[in-house]
């Protein structure tokens, strides 16, 4: 199937309720362009100098979502412009975030990594230590942030009920952090789900999901 067909099955299949990210990364401005003139104006990279070379070539009506690991001194590349930040996981990030915010009178939407896997991965905080973070005083003085939910990546398994009970974490997460609503703190969003497992995903509540070789095709990193 061409990449625009791939885009319209799936989106003919999602519930309303859940927003679709074309995850573009590896791919030529001409793959995303396809899936513009297709209508998707939501696209995710994982490498913030490949997200600014495409935004520069690309219709200034996209809404560009960082979903990879961010290192701070690379922020401020994206401040300008980045609509989203899918994976930010620790508080030093967030200061960064919010100064480079405030140099681009904006304020910036982010997103809890937490980590939900069993295989040891290196990024996401535990739910505590995000509700930890939630509750401080340094938190509620980052007036140009905005968390707006919570993000998370399941292991690589072939294990479907493990997938689920990640994911189920990740809801019950969410739901717990909802009690604690402040004003740059406002739950809205939970992140999950990619090409082999968003149906799942959706299953247990996700309301954005991260799409990438089902609509562009495998990555060839060579
Ligand atoms: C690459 C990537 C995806 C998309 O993966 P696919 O399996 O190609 O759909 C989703 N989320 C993150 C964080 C990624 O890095």
């Amino acid at each position: 199937m061409s990449i625009k067909a791939n885009l319209y099955h799936i989106k003919s299949e999602l519930p309303p309720h859940v927003t679709l990210v074309a995850v573009s990364k590896t791919k030529p401005v001409s793959d995303l362009m396809e899936v513009y003139n297709a209508g998707q104006r939501i696209f995710g990279e994982n490498k913030i100098q490949e997200m600014v070379d495409k935004y520069e070539q690309m219709p200034k009506d996209i809404e560009w979502h960082m979903i990879g690991h961010v290192q701070r001194n690379k922020v401020k590349y994206m401040a300008p412009f980045v609509r989203l930040i899918h994976g930010v996981d620790n508080f030093k990030l967030l200061e960064e975030i919010n100064k480079e915010a405030i140099k681009n009178n904006r304020v910036i939407d982010c997103l809890f990594q937490i980590k939900i896997a069993s295989e040891d991965s290196k990024f996401g905080m535990e739910p505590h230590e995000a509700s930890n973070i939630i509750q401080s005083k340094a938190f509620s003085e980052l007036k140009n942030i905005k968390i707006v939910g919570v993000m998370g990546m399941a292991t690589f398994t072939e294990d479907l009920n493990q997938i689920k009970n990640e994911f189920t974490l990740l809801k019950t997460t969410f739901d717990g952090f909802k009690t604690m609503e402040s004003f740059n703190f406002k739950p809205e969003i939970i992140s999950m789900g990619m090409s082999g497992d968003y149906k799942l995903a959706i299953d247990c509540g996700s309301t954005m999901i991260r799409v990438g070789s089902s609509i562009f095709g495998e990555r060839n990193y060579n």
